[in-house]
């Protein structure tokens, strides 16, 4: 696939930082995969209605700044901005070797391309969408499972 830069996707050498540019990510790529996820748990802690995800290998990622760590369930850490408190990060005992990172913190967000929406079936009502991605029910696990391609 190629962005509209004319750039080969999924890159590697990404950057991203949060709102107020005091934590700061590096990934050495490249992306395993890309979703906007409708479910509650990420509609909260973003406080969005959606939220633009995708996955790298976490041993290549690296931070700096004054991030703060949120375990929010068992197996679930987020992490946001301690300055301005921008949501950054999430990664699950069940993923233990991906970090998930929201696609707006990307520096150069063009290069995003989300392959799927999942957690429809929590979508907020009000939302009509004729992007033409699949719309999981589910995650893409389960997506997967049912033998659909997920990236
Ligand atoms: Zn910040
Ligand atoms: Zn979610």
């Amino acid at each position: 696939m190629r962005t509209d830069q004319g750039e080969e996707w999924p890159m590697s050498e990404m950057s991203g930082r949060c709102f107020c540019g005091a934590c700061t990510w590096r990934s050495a790529g490249p992306f395993l995969w890309s979703a906007i996820c409708h479910c509650e748990d990420c509609r909260r802690a973003a406080s969005s209605d959606f939220v633009s995800w995708f996955g790298v290998p976490r041993s290549g990622v690296s931070w700096v700044g004054p991030r703060t760590l949120y375990k929010s369930s068992a197996k679930v850490t987020r992490s946001f901005c301690g300055r301005c408190g921008a949501p950054l990060s999430f990664e699950t005992d069940v993923f233990p070797d991906e970090t998930h990172l929201y696609a707006p913190t990307l520096d150069r967000p063009e290069l995003y391309r989300p392959t799927a929406h999942i957690f429809w079936s929590e979508r907020v009502p009000w939302l009509e969408l004729s992007d033409g991605l699949p719309k999981h029910p589910k995650g893409l696990q389960d997506a997967a499972a049912a033998g659909k391609d997920i990236l």
